[in-house]
């Protein structure tokens, strides 16, 4: 392993997921739903399949049905018009867009800011892409920015903010405030901003407006997104960036080289979820806002610090109450006393001993699996 990567050896997703596994608790780890998303999605990719349609090599930026889909739906939700021939591309998830976006527009040795706590695959694809990583802490409880602090991370060497709201793991989700200050001071410096915005639609507080939306940003802006959570397909690994035409073909070119096109006739399927009523997308919220509910307070019953989430599908806690000092080893030892599982934020922070006693968790299953859990976990009180 280069020395670049050291210290990514497994994620920890990975880790608690296989610990889950091994010892038949319930995984509140990783987010993955636990009910797959609408039937007649399901079919469409079936469909698919049968008839044939991306079977063979997909078109390099995704079907044009998909394409199409994308930017209806940044036309539907946020008034935000992008042709789908060059400013719209398809990836394998977010996750491909991450890395291509930062593989196609990072030099060695420049400065990426990324709020911390952060999804562990930015640490990673900074590190590859030879750049170096400066955190902007979030802080409990509330986990807002604080831009003064923003503003004082920004050196010469700045080339590129990384951001992501609705925020894993903290559930915070930006204030119009804090998008005009962001954008603000992105504008000043010239700064590229990469958005990571694949809860866009998680929001129980506050709303999403994707920053690109905001001026001055269209033309610095790689706005992400993945109809995983939206949708419940984590498995179908179908993301997508819209953006400038020549943001587009810069993060196209270096995805070309990671898996040349993504698989087909996932993309068919997509095309059609996104052209779901609004019914669906007010559905899954309300049905995971009544679930987060449903966990932080069974969390706070079981002696937890709880920090309720705006956005996303995770719920932060604190175990200091409980007597704890060490998340990594409360989560370690959680499947044995009580039968859960949950993933320590301390590894999702770069500046030492932030987050220790941080623990998340997450609320995407059935009730009836969180109804349990909460059970579990009230013995620990
Ligand atoms: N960004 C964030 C903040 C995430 O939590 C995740 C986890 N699913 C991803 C990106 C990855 O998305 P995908 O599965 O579409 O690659
Ligand atoms: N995004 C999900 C999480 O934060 C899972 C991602 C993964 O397994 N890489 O739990």
């Amino acid at each position: 392993l280069n020395r670049r990567l050291e210290g990514h050896g497994t994620t920890i997703f990975a880790e608690m997921s296989a610990l889950a596994v091994e010892t038949g608790a319930i995984n509140l780890g990783q987010g993955f739903p636990d009910t797959d998303g609408p039937e007649e999605i399901r079919e469409a990719a079936v469909r698919a399949l049968r008839d044939g349609r991306g079977n063979q090599y997909p078109p390099g930026p995704g079907v044009p049905e998909l394409r199409n889909a994308v930017a209806a739906h940044q036309r539907r939700f946020y008034g935000l018009d992008f042709d789908p021939g060059t400013e719209v591309l398809v990836t394998a998830g977010a996750t491909e867009a991450i890395a291509a976006a930062m593989l196609a527009l990072l030099e060695p040795g420049d400065e990426v800011i990324a709020f911390e706590p952060f999804y562990d695959s930015y640490a990673a694809c900074v590190a590859m892409a030879g750049a170096r990583r400066v955190p902007l802490t979030l802080r409990a409880p509330s986990f807002r920015p604080d831009l003064d602090e923003l503003r004082a991370r920004i050196t010469p060497r700045t080339r590129l903010l990384l951001l992501n709201t609705p925020h894993n793991p903290t559930g915070m989700v930006l204030t119009a405030e804090e998008r005009d200050a962001i954008a603000a001071l992105a504008v000043e410096h010239d700064l590229l901003v990469v958005t990571d915005e694949v809860y866009e639609h998680l929001v129980f507080g506050g709303e999403h407006v994707p920053l690109i939306a905001l001026p001055g940003m269209r033309e610095r802006t790689v706005s992400i997104s993945s109809a995983g959570k939206t949708f419940s397909f984590t498995g179908w690994k179908v993301g997508w960036v819209t953006a400038s035409a020549a943001l587009v073909a810069a993060v196209r070119t270096a995805k070309q080289y990671l898996t040349y096109v993504s698989a087909g006739p996932f993309q068919y399927a997509v095309a059609e979820a996104l052209a779901l009523p609004d019914a669906y997308f007010t559905g899954i919220r309300e049905d995971l806002r009544a679930r987060r509910d449903l966990l932080a307070d069974g969390l706070a019953d079981s002696g937890f610090e709880v920090y309720r989430p705006q956005g996303t599908y995770f719920v932060t806690t604190d175990v200091t109450p409980l007597g704890e000092r060490d998340g990594f080893a409360f989560c370690r030892a959680l499947p044995g006393r009580c039968g859960v599982v949950a993933v320590p934020n301390a590894v999702f922070y770069d500046t030492p001993g932030t987050g220790r006693t941080q623990v998340r968790f997450t609320f995407c299953k059935r009730e009836e699996v969180l109804r349990e859990a909460v059970t579990r976990l009230k013995r620990l009180a």
